[in-house]
């Protein structure tokens, strides 16, 4: 299958997130200050409220699942009080790995917005689709590359800084 870039013009379905995905590339330029790669996410309250938020702090922590998904559906499951975040969207930078599939499909977020596609690791929609697979119960809707291009550019920056 031939993949055409994404729009970012007439179309309504990405456009409506791209505020929003560049408040998560903004939390992304966070990460390289702790030499992190920049992954940026914010979980989204049904009212578009930003009620959770992290950026990639692996090399900060020194935790191999400190993913920027994974802050932020914990911090946004502080603020709901409980584990379920139904009605709720996740807006990341990269598309996510398997672990932070794995927790987006376990969080009943209703949606998952991602920016550049990762054809190495990911899993929604390249390598697996552990999100949309039919064997699941709960199954989110998936928005991927929105501003792809920008978070894509983001990340080619913090890598060819490191080759230099
Ligand atoms: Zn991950």
């Amino acid at each position: 299958m031939t993949r055409l870039p994404a729009p970012t013009r007439l179309d309504p379905v990405r456009t409506r997130w791209e505020p929003a995905m560049r408040l998560a590339l903004a939390e992304a330029a966070l990460a390289p200050a702790t030499g992190d790669v920049p992954v940026g996410a914010l979980v989204l309250a049904p009212d578009g409220a930003i009620i959770g938020r992290g950026h990639n702090e692996r090399e900060a922590v020194g935790d191999p699942t400190a993913h920027a998904e994974i802050l932020a559906i914990r911090e946004a499951a502080k603020v709901v009080g409980e584990w379920r975040l139904s009605g709720c969207t996740l807006v990341v930078t990269l598309e996510p790995c398997t672990m932070c599939a794995g927790a987006i499909v376990l969080s009943r977020l209703d949606r998952v917005v991602y920016g550049a596609l990762e054809p190495k690791t990911g899993a929604a929609g390249s390598l697996w689709d552990v999100i949309r697979d039919r064997r699941l119960n709960h199954r989110p809707e998936v928005v991927s590359e929105v501003l792809a291009a920008d978070c894509t550019t983001q990340l080619h920056a913090f890598f060819d800084g490191h080759r230099e």
